[in-house]
């Protein structure tokens, strides 16, 4: 198989409307997922120049923060602190030190992070340090602390730009047990993604009564029940199985994916996933047009006004493309 030569980001252009504004809103939804330790553009195991990496993220990201400023929403998927030696380094030589993981992402200026299995890898000691040290949430909804009954984390994120309310919910791969020694995650659990999201979504839709809903689940699309009990990649299954998600930001399989799934309620629900290594990003462009509150029946939240009126004039567009995000040539190919 042939290296590929380019950097892209994965950009899909999302036309909402929102109850709450007089107003255009348009804001920018960047994710990162299994960047595995990648902050540098160069491979330190390999000693090599590499593609990808946070740094270079960070140059395309400050290049549209040019354009959207605050509305540009930053979120990483998990698995970000396990890979590069650079990682190792901080997880376990330097442990005094502030974590260089956490040093970029706050440099970066995150909106929030989440858990990956990778990073649950690292052990309580190396992760707990690093969220702590992190300026921004970093989100588990389904990471359950064993004494309380209660996530471990803050399961959901809500994020206010423009007037506009977006609430992102955090999940990881339930199947952790099947991989990694309980010394790891001693006083844990990893709840089901699909039933977590059902009980989190009925809180965030009467609490918030949200614009946007984003679900940010380390979790691949191909449902599979490892160790015939952990449903491994249910991020396809929660968005169509439970409404409320108008954006899945999907990872933990490394595989790109970009498109519009329709969920039980018949309602859209934009999935997308970038891959590995910070070599290409989640690039979505949202914008959200005004609906008067005039519309608006009783016992029914924004989000049901406008997915009602959505569906009665069947208004929602969406326009796929990819965008180059840098062009490198290389020297090398992998067969
Ligand atoms: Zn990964």
């Amino acid at each position: 198989m042939k290296r590929i030569g380019f950097i892209y980001g994965l950009l899909f252009c999302l036309v909402l409307s929102v109850a709450a504004q007089g107003k255009v809103v348009k804001l920018k939804i960047v994710e990162t997922s299994d960047v595995h330790g990648n902050y540098y553009p160069y491979n330190f195991i390999t000693r090599h120049e590499w593609k990808g990496s946070l740094a270079r993220i960070y140059s395309f990201v400050q290049k549209e923060r040019e354009q959207y400023k605050e509305n540009l929403i930053l979120l990483d998927n998990g698995d970000i602190l396990q890979g590069q030696p650079t990682a190792y380094y901080y997880n376990y030589i330097d442990t005094v030190s502030p974590h260089l993981c956490s040093e970029m992402m706050n440099f970066m200026k995150y909106d929030a992070g989440n858990m990956g299995n990778h990073d649950v890898e690292t052990g309580r000691a190396v992760f707990d340090r690093w969220i702590a040290t992190c300026d921004f949430p970093v989100l588990g909804a389904n990471i359950i602390d064993t004494s309380t009954g209660k996530p471990h984390l803050a399961p959901y994120k809500v994020l206010e730009r423009d007037g506009v309310k977006i609430v992102v919910l955090g999940m990881i791969t339930p199947a952790i047990p099947a991989w990694l020694s309980e010394n790891l995650w001693k006083g844990l659990r990893f709840d089901d993604m699909e039933e977590t999201a059902r009980k989190w979504m009925k809180i965030i839709r009467e609490k918030e009564n949200p614009d946007l809903v984003i679900g940010l689940f380390h979790a691949g699309q191909e449902a599979f029940k490892m160790s015939g009990k952990y449903n491994e990649n249910a991020s396809l299954n929660v968005a169509k199985n439970v409404p409320g998600f108008d954006i899945v930001l999907m990872g933990h399989d490394h595989a790109r994916e970009c498109k519009k799934v329709m969920n039980v309620a018949g309602d859209s629900v934009l999935i997308i996933d970038p891959a590995s290594n910070g070599i290409v990003l989640s690039n979505v462009d949202v914008t959200l047009k005004p609906v008067s509150y005039t519309h608006l029946r009783a016992h029914e939240t924004r989000h049901d006004l406008v997915c009602r009126l959505l569906l009665e004039k069947k208004k929602k567009s969406y326009l796929v493309c990819l965008l180059l995000l840098e062009k490198k040539k290389t020297k090398k190919h992998i067969p």
